[in-house]
């Protein structure tokens, strides 16, 4: 389950979501509302979830 880290570029807070497909463009800020957010991918939920020999790839969906 993807859990993406977020930061504000307008308050620099961060944050982390779960995000579910279609979701993405809807993610703000929880402390100043903002939409100016910035999506990093969480390395440890990857490796949180890692146990079972898929050596997954990075998600590809949406992100360049
Ligand atoms: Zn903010």
């Amino acid at each position: 389950m993807p859990i993406y880290e977020y930061q504000c570029e307008k308050c620099e807070n961060q944050f982390e979501k779960l995000i579910f497909a279609t979701d993405d463009d809807q993610v703000v800020c929880p402390k100043c509302n903002s939409k100016q957010v910035k999506r990093q991918l969480s390395s440890t939920s990857f490796l949180n979830s890692s146990g079972i020999g898929t050596c997954a790839a990075p998600a590809s969906s949406g992100f360049s």
